[in-house]
C-alpha cells in the first residue's frame, strides 16, 4: 500500500506507475475477490462504529480520467455498507450561483459531519484539472489553488476530518476499450458522452495536470494514493484495504452503555 501513497515532498512521474499493476496478486484474482468480500464486511462494521461513536469524520476523494471507474468503486467497495451515515457528493459543471462564489464554496458544505463518511465523486481538484486543461481560468488563477487546497484540507484535518484521496490511474488503451464497450452494449449506451472524446484528445495535458496535482497536493494530512485501475478487482481491493486500515487506526469505541442496564430487564420481561 505504501508504494501507492505519494509522500508530501515526493516528486513522482505518472509514467512510472503501471496502470495494469496487480501488486503481488498475480494469478490470484479469485482470492482477491474473496479478500474484497471480507474487507467489505469489515468496512460495514467499522462504519457502524464510526456512526455510533460520532466522533470522527471521513472524507474520501475520487478523481479519475473518464471511464476510470469512480462509479464502480462507489458501487463495489461500499456494497453492503449501511446507507445511513454514508453520503456521495457529485461535483458537476458549476451552476451560475456556484460560479459566482469562490470554488471552495460548494465543496465545504459537502464535507462530512461527525460520524459520517462522505465520498466526493470528483471534487475541488476539478479546479486544477478541467479548469487548467480547458483554460477556463488563466494560469495565474489556477496556480494559486494548490496552496489554497492544501490549506483548506489542513483546516478540515485540524478539525477532525480524516482525508483519503484516490487517483484512479488507467491507460489510454484501457480507456479506448471502455469507451468502445459503451458503444457495444445497448444498456451502457447512456454512459457514452461524446464530450469524453474531446477530453481523450487532450490525454497528455490531463496526465500533466494529474501529475502536478499529485506532486503539489499530497500532504501528510491528506495523502494521495495512485491506484492502478486497469483491473477493476485490484482497484477495488486496494481501495478497500486502505479505507479499512485507516478506519482501524482510529481506534474507535462504541459509546458506553447507559448505567446498570440489567435493571431494565425485569421492566421489559414483566410487561
Ligand atoms: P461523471 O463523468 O463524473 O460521471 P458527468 O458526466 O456529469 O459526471 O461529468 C461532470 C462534468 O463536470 C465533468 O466533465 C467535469 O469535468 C465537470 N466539472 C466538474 N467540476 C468542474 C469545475 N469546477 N469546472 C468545470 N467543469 C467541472
Amino acid at each position: 500500500m505504501k508504494a501507492y501513497r505519494v509522500e508530501q515532498d515526493q516528486r513522482i512521474r505518472l509514467q512510472d506507475f503501471d496502470p495494469a499493476a496487480i501488486g503481488d496478486w498475480d494469478g490470484k484474482k479469485a482470492a482477491g475477490r474473496k479478500k474484497l468480500a471480507t474487507l467489505r464486511q469489515e468496512l460495514s462494521r467499522l462504519q457502524e462504529l464510526l456512526y455510533a461513536e460520532n466522533k470522527h469524520k471521513l472524507l474520501i476523494i475520487l478523481q479519475a480520467t473518464d471511464t476510470g471507474g469512480k462509479d464502480g468503486v462507489i458501487r463495489r467497495v461500499f456494497m453492503g455498507v449501511n446507507p445511513q451515515g454514508v453520503r456521495v457528493a457529485n461535483f458537476k459543471v458549476p451552476t451560475p450561483i456556484e460560479l459566482a462564489h469562490d470554488y471552495l464554496w460548494r465543496v465545504h458544505r459537502q464535507t462530512p459531519a461527525t460520524g459520517e463518511i462522505v465520498i466526493f465523486n470528483r471534487s475541488h481538484y476539478e479546479d486544477v484539472l478541467v479548469v487548467r486543461v480547458h483554460q477556463l481560468a488563466p494560469k495565474t488563477v489556477w496556480k494559486r489553488r494548490y496552496e489554497h487546497i492544501n490549506e483548506f484540507e489542513r483546516l478540515l484535518a485540524d478539525e477532525g476530518t480524516t482525508i483519503l484521496k484516490f487517483f484512479l490511474h488507467i491507460s489510454r488503451d484501457e480507456q479506448k476499450k471502455r469507451l468502445l464497450s459503451r458503444l457495444d452494449q445497448p444498456d451502457k449506451n447512456w454512459k457514452f458522452n461524446p464530450g469524453d472524446l474531446k477530453d481523450r484528445a487532450l490525454w497528455g495535458d490531463y496526465q500533466q495536470a494529474y501529475q502536478d496535482m499529485l506532486n503539489r497536493t499530497s500532504t501528510n494530512w491528506a495523502p494521495w494514493y495512485i491506484v492502478p485501475a486497469n483491473r477493476k478487482w485490484y482497484r477495488n481491493l486496494l481501495i478497500a484495504e486502505i479505507i479499512v486500515g485507516t478506519l482501524k487506526s482510529l481506534n474507535m469505541r462504541f459509546p458506553p452503555p447507559a448505567e446498570n442496564l440489567e435493571q431494565y430487564r425485569p421492566v421489559l420481561e414483566q410487561e
